[in-house]
């Protein structure tokens, strides 16, 4: 085929084989539209020679890259909300997999060829590892609560302390909450203290819950004072409203083992007293996505029937990832190692330096001379509002040189982005979330970077 002053038509040229071919691959309307791009971009040359002009589409077609692609989180949050939480172990990813392809007993009792009920695929799971009797589930944990203050307070008081009175990212703040499930709000104590009398003053005729919320994203110090979950509990009994403890990150292992603040673990909440504990399936459990309630059967019953649930519950695909990542904490030997982000918790120092100076050298020959990479410490975090104030030992490449901007952004256009994080005057990478077997990809990945 020959240069032409004027463009060729769509049709004619999706009909020659390559147009065919770029049709079956990518479908009939993505072909068109790439070709229709190609035909433009080629008036600022004038020359519409068809090959050419296949040839463009084509490319275009194949460097189309979906928008929810895979990154390098090398920010040092290991639970980093805006890159989606936690990663799912393999258990979770086969079993999520399993329920995409094939049919499964969702609401189905396979033992009695009836109806069954969807929650119950995790609920003597949830029994064995938290010690409540009952389990409800969400699409988060913004849905768990929400649900919860429907079912028992719309209409009458919930008591929370001034302290806990959280706004966390997203726009989910407690008050708001309240206000849409039509409970009111009773504040009680001040921001820094708040007494068992302050608790027993608030409870009156009107009240449906006493609640605990986790201050997620921040710590009071200095002169504080808090009622615990275990001291409101007998106070709570005796007036015979439920207690309430939203968790928020609610871990199923004691977090001191990795060096961490010790907080309660969700068996640890249901003992000391909680009728219903919420949190969520995507911090530091290291699940999907997911609200979770779990605590007095009677209560999560009643949260079940509400017909709110219908509009928040948990699909398939999800849950089997839950029931996978549960049967980790039940099974293996060590879910350390099983599940990745406690695999990523508990990743020493050390280990990580060695990997930084693994990669320290192909780094700084892609970067070229304008930057000087070196291995260096650096502390982690444990993200989505788990432990907000303390930080991990970890090791990471800090690099140095003008336009750190500029190389962020580049980093950011790889065609895997590599987000790392610009603080005191160099960008870090910190290695905590790259695991061994990935290092090969991510320096084929880095080899695509642009120039300046
Ligand atoms: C994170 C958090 C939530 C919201 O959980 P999502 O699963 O993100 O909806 C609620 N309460 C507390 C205390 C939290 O930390």
């Amino acid at each position: 085929m020959s240069t032409e002053a004027r463009p060729p038509s769509v049709s004619l040229l999706l009909e020659s084989d390559a147009g065919r071919a770029l049709a079956a691959t990518h479908g009939h309307k993505p072909a068109v539209a790439a070709i229709r791009a190609a035909i433009a971009e080629a008036r600022q040359s004038g020359s519409f020679a068809p090959d050419r002009l296949l040839q463009m589409a084509a490319q275009s077609l194949s460097a189309r890259r979906p928008n929810l692609r895979p990154v390098w989180n090398l920010t040092g949050t290991v639970l980093h909300t805006n890159l989606g939480r936690a990663l799912l172990s393999e258990r979770a990813v086969a079993a999520a997999t399993v329920a995409m392809q094939r049919p499964v007993a969702l609401e189905y009792d396979v033992a009695g060829g009836a109806r069954g009920e969807r929650d119950s695929v995790v609920r003597e799971a949830l029994r064995a590892l938290t010690g409540a009797e009952g389990a409800v589930l969400v699409n988060n944990n913004a849905a768990a609560v929400t649900l919860m203050l429907d079912t028992f307070a719309r209409g009458g008081e919930v008591i929370v302390s001034r302290g806990e009175l959280i706004e966390i990212g997203g726009a989910f703040r407690l008050p708001d909450i309240m206000a849409a499930t039509g409970a009111r709000l009773r504040e009680v104590g001040t921001t820094n203290r708040t007494h068992l009398r302050d608790y027993e003053a608030a409870i009156g005729e009107d009240t449906r819950l006493i609640m605990k919320v986790h201050p997620s994203n921040f710590r009071i110090e200095g002169f504080t004072s808090e009622v615990t979950a275990a001291v409101l509990a007998p106070l709570a009994r005796k007036h015979g409203i439920p207690l309430v403890n939203d968790l928020g990150s609610g871990t199923l292992v004691d977090l001191s083992r990795y060096a961490l603040p010790k907080e309660p673990t969700v068996a640890e909440a249901i003992a000391e007293g909680a009728d219903i504990v919420t949190f969520s399936g995507d911090k530091l459990l290291g699940g999907p996505q997911a609200g979770l309630a779990v605590g007095r059967a009677e209560l999560i019953g009643r949260m079940a029937r509400n017909p709110l649930k219908r509009a928040l519950r948990l699909d398939k695909i999800r849950l089997a990832a839950l029931e996978a990542t549960l049967e980790d904490y039940r099974t293996a030997a060590n879910p350390d190692g099983a599940v990745p982000t406690l695999f990523f918790l508990a990743r020493r120092a050390d280990e990580i330096a060695a990997r930084a100076a693994r990669l320290v050298a192909p780094v700084a020959e892609v970067l070229g001379e304008d930057f000087e990479v070196r291995v260096e410490e650096c502390r982690s975090q444990v993200g989505s509002g788990a432990s907000p104030t303390a930080t991990l030992p970890s090791a990471g490449l800090a690099i140095r040189g003008d336009s750190l901007e500029d190389l962020a952004s580049r980093l950011r256009s790889l065609p895997e982005p590599v987000i790392g994080r610009i603080a005191e005057g160099a960008l870090w990478l910190d290695l905590r979330c790259l695991a061994r077997e990935d290092e090969a990809r991510f320096l084929a990945n880095l080899a695509h970077l642009a120039p300046r």
